[in-house]
Protein backbone atom coordinates (compact mmCIF):
# COMPACT_ATOMS: atom_id res chain seq x y z
CA UNK A 1 0.00 0.00 0.00
CA UNK A 2 1.71 3.42 -1.27
CA UNK A 3 0.60 7.18 -1.54
CA UNK A 4 -3.02 8.15 0.17
CA UNK A 5 -4.27 4.80 0.86
CA UNK A 6 -1.29 4.21 3.63
CA UNK A 7 -1.79 7.35 4.92
CA UNK A 8 -5.18 6.29 5.37
CA UNK A 9 -4.71 3.40 7.04
CA UNK A 10 -2.51 5.30 9.64
CA UNK A 11 -5.12 7.67 10.83
CA UNK A 12 -7.46 4.76 11.17
CA UNK A 13 -5.12 3.22 13.55
CA UNK A 14 -4.77 6.05 15.51
CA UNK A 15 -8.38 6.26 16.54
CA UNK A 16 -7.75 2.80 18.38
CA UNK A 17 -5.84 2.89 21.35
CA UNK A 18 -3.13 0.98 22.23
CA UNK A 19 -1.58 1.69 18.94
CA UNK A 20 1.52 3.80 18.21
CA UNK A 21 0.16 7.63 17.95
CA UNK A 22 1.06 8.96 14.99
CA UNK A 23 -0.80 12.88 14.51
CA UNK A 24 -3.46 12.72 11.93
CA UNK A 25 -2.91 15.65 9.36
CA UNK A 26 -4.93 18.38 9.90
CA UNK A 27 -4.96 19.57 5.85
CA UNK A 28 -6.23 16.13 4.89
CA UNK A 29 -10.42 16.73 4.79
CA UNK A 30 -12.18 13.67 4.21
CA UNK A 31 -15.96 13.02 4.25
CA UNK A 32 -17.62 11.21 7.33
CA UNK A 33 -18.09 8.31 6.09
CA UNK A 34 -14.67 7.97 5.28
CA UNK A 35 -13.38 8.91 8.75
CA UNK A 36 -15.20 5.86 10.00
CA UNK A 37 -14.11 3.78 6.80
CA UNK A 38 -10.60 4.66 8.55
CA UNK A 39 -11.57 3.49 12.00
CA UNK A 40 -12.97 0.10 9.89
CA UNK A 41 -9.55 -0.70 8.30
CA UNK A 42 -7.82 -0.29 11.66
CA UNK A 43 -10.71 -2.25 13.44
CA UNK A 44 -10.44 -5.15 11.48
CA UNK A 45 -6.86 -5.97 12.67
CA UNK A 46 -8.33 -6.62 15.77
CA UNK A 47 -11.20 -9.36 16.43
CA UNK A 48 -14.16 -8.17 16.37
CA UNK A 49 -15.75 -9.45 19.33
CA UNK A 50 -19.26 -9.94 20.55
CA UNK A 51 -21.51 -11.33 23.42
CA UNK A 52 -24.14 -13.82 23.29
CA UNK A 53 -27.10 -12.20 25.17
CA UNK A 54 -28.20 -15.66 26.47
CA UNK A 55 -25.25 -17.40 28.42
CA UNK A 56 -23.08 -14.04 28.01
CA UNK A 57 -20.37 -16.15 26.03
CA UNK A 58 -17.75 -13.65 24.38
CA UNK A 59 -16.34 -14.47 20.96
CA UNK A 60 -15.58 -13.15 17.32
CA UNK A 61 -17.90 -12.20 15.19
CA UNK A 62 -16.85 -15.12 12.47
CA UNK A 63 -17.52 -17.72 14.90
CA UNK A 64 -21.26 -16.18 16.84
CA UNK A 65 -22.97 -17.47 13.98
CA UNK A 66 -22.72 -21.09 14.45
CA UNK A 67 -22.87 -20.50 18.44
CA UNK A 68 -26.02 -18.39 18.10
CA UNK A 69 -27.89 -21.37 16.33
CA UNK A 70 -26.59 -23.84 18.54
CA UNK A 71 -26.66 -21.84 21.86
CA UNK A 72 -28.33 -24.14 25.01
CA UNK A 73 -29.43 -20.80 26.70
CA UNK A 74 -31.35 -19.52 23.91
CA UNK A 75 -32.92 -22.77 22.54
CA UNK A 76 -34.33 -23.18 26.12
CA UNK A 77 -38.10 -22.61 26.26
CA UNK A 78 -40.94 -23.73 27.99
CA UNK A 79 -44.66 -23.48 26.65
CA UNK A 80 -46.12 -23.34 22.90
CA UNK A 81 -43.15 -23.82 19.94
CA UNK A 82 -43.75 -21.68 17.13
CA UNK A 83 -41.86 -20.65 14.84
CA UNK A 84 -39.22 -18.29 15.34
CA UNK A 85 -37.31 -16.53 12.73
CA UNK A 86 -32.97 -15.54 13.67
CA UNK A 87 -31.98 -12.51 12.38
CA UNK A 88 -28.34 -10.78 11.46
CA UNK A 89 -27.83 -7.12 11.49
CA UNK A 90 -24.96 -4.65 10.83
CA UNK A 91 -24.48 -1.00 9.63
CA UNK A 92 -23.90 -0.35 5.79
CA UNK A 93 -19.94 0.00 5.94
CA UNK A 94 -19.29 -0.26 9.58
CA UNK A 95 -19.73 -3.77 10.03
CA UNK A 96 -18.02 -3.92 13.17
CA UNK A 97 -21.21 -2.39 14.61
CA UNK A 98 -23.43 -5.82 14.82
CA UNK A 99 -26.55 -7.47 16.36
CA UNK A 100 -27.83 -10.93 16.17
CA UNK A 101 -32.09 -10.96 17.11
CA UNK A 102 -34.40 -12.83 16.76
CA UNK A 103 -38.65 -12.87 16.38
CA UNK A 104 -40.96 -14.57 17.24
CA UNK A 105 -44.76 -15.08 14.68
CA UNK A 106 -45.58 -12.20 15.95
CA UNK A 107 -43.02 -9.94 15.31
CA UNK A 108 -43.24 -7.42 12.86
CA UNK A 109 -40.88 -4.95 11.08
CA UNK A 110 -42.87 -2.35 12.74
CA UNK A 111 -41.41 -3.64 16.14
CA UNK A 112 -37.79 -4.44 15.03
CA UNK A 113 -37.53 -1.10 13.86
CA UNK A 114 -38.63 0.00 17.39
CA UNK A 115 -36.22 -2.39 18.66
CA UNK A 116 -33.15 -1.20 16.62
CA UNK A 117 -33.98 2.41 17.68
CA UNK A 118 -33.87 1.03 21.25
CA UNK A 119 -30.65 -0.19 21.34
CA UNK A 120 -28.74 2.00 18.68
CA UNK A 121 -30.53 4.53 16.53
CA UNK A 122 -33.31 7.06 18.38
CA UNK A 123 -32.40 10.47 18.72
CA UNK A 124 -35.24 12.71 17.35
CA UNK A 125 -38.17 10.03 16.03
CA UNK A 126 -37.20 10.70 12.44
CA UNK A 127 -38.64 8.64 9.96
CA UNK A 128 -37.39 5.20 8.85
CA UNK A 129 -37.79 2.64 6.82
CA UNK A 130 -37.19 -0.96 5.42
CA UNK A 131 -36.19 -2.08 1.79
CA UNK A 132 -36.19 -4.76 -0.22
CA UNK A 133 -34.32 -3.47 -3.42
CA UNK A 134 -35.88 -0.42 -4.03
CA UNK A 135 -39.53 -0.93 -2.57
CA UNK A 136 -40.30 0.05 0.84
CA UNK A 137 -41.14 -3.31 3.24
CA UNK A 138 -44.89 -2.26 4.95
CA UNK A 139 -43.92 -2.37 8.46
CA UNK A 140 -47.29 -4.07 9.33
CA UNK A 141 -45.40 -7.35 7.20
CA UNK A 142 -44.59 -10.20 10.06
CA UNK A 143 -40.89 -10.88 10.12
CA UNK A 144 -41.43 -14.54 9.55
CA UNK A 145 -44.04 -13.66 6.63
CA UNK A 146 -41.24 -12.06 5.06
CA UNK A 147 -38.33 -14.44 5.66
CA UNK A 148 -40.75 -17.47 4.38
CA UNK A 149 -38.69 -17.02 1.36
CA UNK A 150 -35.29 -18.14 1.55
CA UNK A 151 -32.22 -15.62 0.88
CA UNK A 152 -34.48 -12.58 2.03
CA UNK A 153 -32.55 -9.51 2.78
CA UNK A 154 -33.46 -6.23 3.97
CA UNK A 155 -32.06 -2.56 4.00
CA UNK A 156 -33.08 -0.45 7.04
CA UNK A 157 -32.92 3.49 6.88
CA UNK A 158 -32.85 5.49 10.02
CA UNK A 159 -33.62 9.72 9.59
CA UNK A 160 -33.51 10.13 5.37
CA UNK A 161 -31.39 12.98 5.73
CA UNK A 162 -28.67 12.14 8.37
CA UNK A 163 -29.06 8.64 6.99
CA UNK A 164 -27.98 5.85 9.49
CA UNK A 165 -27.90 2.55 7.37
CA UNK A 166 -28.52 -1.13 8.48
CA UNK A 167 -28.55 -4.41 6.29
CA UNK A 168 -30.20 -7.64 7.46
CA UNK A 169 -30.78 -11.18 6.51
CA UNK A 170 -31.86 -14.34 8.27
CA UNK A 171 -29.77 -16.82 9.54
CA UNK A 172 -32.17 -19.61 10.87
CA UNK A 173 -35.36 -20.38 11.46
CA UNK A 174 -36.51 -22.65 14.66
CA UNK A 175 -39.06 -23.63 17.11
CA UNK A 176 -39.19 -22.84 19.92
CA UNK A 177 -40.83 -20.10 22.40
CA UNK A 178 -39.38 -16.45 23.47
CA UNK A 179 -42.33 -15.71 26.29
CA UNK A 180 -44.24 -12.33 25.79
CA UNK A 181 -41.33 -10.31 24.00
CA UNK A 182 -41.99 -10.53 20.11
CA UNK A 183 -38.21 -9.75 19.80
CA UNK A 184 -35.45 -10.22 21.47
CA UNK A 185 -31.52 -9.94 21.57
CA UNK A 186 -29.33 -12.45 21.08
CA UNK A 187 -26.19 -10.95 20.55
CA UNK A 188 -24.11 -7.55 19.99
CA UNK A 189 -20.43 -6.32 19.24
CA UNK A 190 -19.12 -5.41 22.16
CA UNK A 191 -18.06 -1.23 22.65
CA UNK A 192 -15.00 -0.57 20.01
CA UNK A 193 -11.67 0.56 21.97
CA UNK A 194 -12.02 4.11 20.61
CA UNK A 195 -8.77 6.59 21.22
CA UNK A 196 -8.57 10.40 21.71
CA UNK A 197 -7.27 11.65 18.42
CA UNK A 198 -4.69 13.51 20.70
CA UNK A 199 -3.48 11.16 23.63
CA UNK A 200 -4.36 7.44 23.83
CA UNK A 201 -6.83 7.39 26.64
CA UNK A 202 -10.06 5.92 25.63
CA UNK A 203 -12.68 8.52 23.53
CA UNK A 204 -15.09 9.86 25.35
CA UNK A 205 -16.85 12.75 23.19
CA UNK A 206 -16.98 13.20 19.62
CA UNK A 207 -17.54 16.36 17.88
CA UNK A 208 -20.24 16.37 15.45
CA UNK A 209 -18.38 19.63 13.49
CA UNK A 210 -15.66 17.57 12.91
CA UNK A 211 -16.79 14.78 12.11
CA UNK A 212 -15.84 15.42 8.46
CA UNK A 213 -12.40 16.70 9.35
CA UNK A 214 -10.37 14.94 12.31
CA UNK A 215 -9.55 15.21 15.10
CA UNK A 216 -13.35 14.37 16.34
CA UNK A 217 -13.01 11.84 18.80
CA UNK A 218 -11.57 12.89 22.58
CA UNK A 219 -10.56 11.92 25.87
CA UNK A 220 -12.31 14.74 28.77
CA UNK A 221 -8.93 16.49 28.88
CA UNK A 222 -9.06 16.70 24.75
CA UNK A 223 -12.48 17.92 24.76
CA UNK A 224 -11.87 20.59 26.85
CA UNK A 225 -9.30 22.13 25.00
CA UNK A 226 -10.52 21.24 21.73
CA UNK A 227 -10.98 24.39 19.97
CA UNK A 228 -15.05 23.62 19.31
CA UNK A 229 -14.77 23.52 23.29
CA UNK A 230 -18.47 24.55 24.17
CA UNK A 231 -18.78 21.12 26.20
CA UNK A 232 -22.71 20.70 25.18
CA UNK A 233 -21.78 20.15 21.61
CA UNK A 234 -19.98 17.52 22.29
CA UNK A 235 -21.67 13.68 21.57
CA UNK A 236 -20.98 11.01 24.22
CA UNK A 237 -18.67 7.99 22.51
CA UNK A 238 -21.40 5.01 22.56
CA UNK A 239 -21.91 1.58 20.90
CA UNK A 240 -23.76 2.62 17.70
CA UNK A 241 -23.46 3.31 14.37
CA UNK A 242 -25.26 6.14 14.98
CA UNK A 243 -22.38 7.52 16.79
CA UNK A 244 -21.39 11.47 16.34
CA UNK A 245 -24.60 12.19 14.33
CA UNK A 246 -27.38 14.72 15.18
CA UNK A 247 -28.45 14.45 18.48
CA UNK A 248 -27.78 10.78 19.63
CA UNK A 249 -26.95 9.95 22.37
CA UNK A 250 -27.11 6.16 23.30
CA UNK A 251 -28.96 3.32 23.63
CA UNK A 252 -29.26 0.34 25.87
ZN1 LIG B 1 -24.93 -18.32 24.13
ZN1 LIG C 1 -31.89 13.35 15.30
ZN1 LIG D 1 -6.77 12.87 25.01
ZN1 LIG E 1 -14.69 20.21 16.65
Amino acid sequence: MTGPNLEMARVGVDMLYNESAVTPSCSTQVSAKSVWLHIRKAQMRVASIGKCASCGVKIDKADMKSHIITCAKTTEFKGKAEKIIQLFIEAEELPEYWVYLEGNEQATFQELDGYLRHIWLECCDHLSGFFEMRNQIPKGTRLVEYFAKPGMVFKYKYDFETTTELLGKSINLRKGSIGKQTIRLLARNEPLKLACSECKKPAEYVCPFCIDVMPTLFCAAHAEKHKCGVEETYLPVVNSPRMGICKYTGGV
